[in-house]
């Protein structure tokens, strides 16, 4: 499943990245290498929103690395990344001007 998109996929059609060692991560194109995982799709955006969003280093609990930063910024130019970021907005909460409560005994 994709870190980024959660569509589960076949695994010729995802990328799996792997914790190493010493506590990094590094691409594994054989899927074979031990230890703990994590897969984006190959090809499309997830790759560069995993490096953008920082959710490999969530997965894996690592911190990202060169390589996978390169790995998967290689593919497309970095215009990309230029998705706006929400912003913390409080909601206006509605004032309700609730009267005294001293009415209505009529
Ligand atoms: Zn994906």
């Amino acid at each position: 499943m994709c870190v980024v998109c959660r569509t589960t996929r076949d695994k010729r059609a995802l990328i799996r990245v792997v914790r190493t060692a010493d506590r990094s991560m590094s691409v594994d194109p054989s899927g074979r290498r031990s230890g703990r995982g994590a897969y984006v799709c190959s090809g499309g955006t997830c790759g560069q929103i995993a490096v953008a969003k920082a959710s490999l280093s969530r997965a894996l609990d690592v911190p990202l690395s060169a390589e996978v930063r390169a790995a998967f910024s290689a593919a497309e130019p970095q215009a990309a990344f230029a998705a706006p970021e929400p912003r913390s907005e409080h909601p206006t909460e509605p004032i309700i001007d609730a009267p005294g409560g001293s009415r209505g005994q009529e």
